[in-house]
């Protein structure tokens, strides 16, 4: 079994946040789902026999592409990876995107989970970072796709966004909470070079919450949906008992991934070995070379064993419940414990670990906040002494 993901580098207009992989909606929107196939079929040839139990469709906006031909792609990837009966299929959705009857069409096809990207319930907020969508618009796309049928919905939301405050923020998490979505991710604007946001508060055209500012709405958000029900799992998403994304615990948990379209990472052992690689960034380049026979990929990496040990606690630690020791054995053959006695012991002393389960690897909510410090000390294994 493995997770399949599909990148669909279309949205309406770019966000003025936005750094992903993405472009206006074009001309060669046409021809994408088609390379997607044959794409589908040259990885066949290369992985046969592989079966899928997570599928994700993001991007970009995968619901500017027509419904039909999403559910085309789709039905095709079935039957070259056959999806396991009960397979989360997750697709992301911007309000403004999709019609009721696409939405249908989605549910109907077998995509069984949505994320609509929301942000804020704030107008004016969302006109400032380039959303294209109201809050109004986003409540028709919520209500469409209960009545079509999704039983599984998450919504984006994000906080230190430009002039934002925690009255801000807590006003748009009571109405995305009223609404009662089975999941929430809740992100902290991440300020990227190159983006027309970032040249705005470069020049000081634009204004961010300070750091202590954006702690304080993270904390505050996290509370208030820890009390309307929602269980932290990872360092950003929150889901109701039951649903958390099967999909995304395939990243964090370090287990392999199938990506499919321009941008589309993929990380998965061949034989003995562990390689991650991902495919160009260019459209243009991708339909080419797919049309003739050959994904054309950006970088194809050979991932030691003391490299997946490292990703995999360095994944794993993002979520609450941290990296599983018995996992880590059965991959490794050796204890996450033992393998980082020296940065445990550090972390220990800094007092940033959980060890309510002696079966977890696990940092509490302080850790979580220092992680990327944490990970240094992890980064400085010598695996080489532990060998002798
Ligand atoms: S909709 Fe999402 S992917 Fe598209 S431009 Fe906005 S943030 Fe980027």
């Amino acid at each position: 079994m493995t997770a399949l993901y599909f990148h669909i580098p279309y949205c309406v207009q770019k966000c003025r946040y936005c750094d992903f992989c993405s472009v206006p909606v074009n001309d060669s929107i046409g021809r994408y789902c088609d390379a997607l196939k044959t794409e589908l079929q040259l990885r066949r040839n290369q992985y046969p026999g592989l079966s899928a139990d997570t599928v994700f469709w993001g991007g970009g906006t995968p619901t500017v592409l027509p419904a039909d031909a999403l559910a085309g792609v789709l039905a095709y990837a079935d039957r070259l990876f056959p999806f396991a009966t009960d397979a989360e299929i997750s697709i992301e959705c911007n309000p403004k995107t999709a019609s009721f009857d696409a939405l249908k069409t989605l549910r109907t096809a077998g995509f069984n989970r949505l994320s609509i990207g929301l942000q804020s319930a704030d107008n004016a907020l969302l006109q400032r970072i380039g959303r294209v969508h109201s809050f109004e618009d986003f409540v028709h796309t919520y209500e469409w796709a209960r009545r079509a049928g999704f039983s599984n919905i998450n919504v984006d939301v994000m906080h230190g966004l430009p002039g934002q405050t925690q009255e801000d923020y807590l006003k748009t998490l009571e109405t995305v909470c009223d609404l009662a979505p089975e999941h929430v991710s809740a992100y902290a604007l991440i300020l990227e070079e190159g983006t027309p946001l970032h040249a705005d508060v470069m020049r000081g055209a634009e204004t961010l919450p300070d750091e202590d500012a954006v702690a304080d709405m993270q904390d505050a958000g996290m509370a208030f949906l820890h009390a309307h029900g929602y269980r932290r799992y990872e360092i950003s998403n929150f889901a109701k008992p039951g649903y958390a994304c099967r999909h995304n615990l395939t990243y964090w948990n370090n287990e392999p991934y199938l990506g499919f379209g321009v941008a589309a990472h993929s990380s998965m052992p061949e034989g003995r070995n562990w390689y991650r690689f991902s495919v160009t960034d260019r459209i243009p380049a991708y339909l080419k070379g797919v049309a003739r026979g050959r994904v054309p990929e950006a970088d194809r990496i050979l991932i030691n064993t003391f490299e997946q040990m490292f990703e995999t606690v360095m994944l794993g630690l993002r979520k609450t419940e941290g990296v599983d020791d018995t996992a880590f054995q059965t991959r490794f053959g050796c204890s996450v414990f033992e393998t980082y006695s020296e940065a445990i012991e550090a972390n220990r002393r800094r007092g940033l670990l959980d060890e309510s389960d002696p079966k977890f690897l696990r940092l509490n909510a302080r850790g979580l906040d220092l992680l990327n410090s944490v990970l240094l000390d992890f980064r400085e294994t010598n695996y080489w002494e532990l060998l002798r």
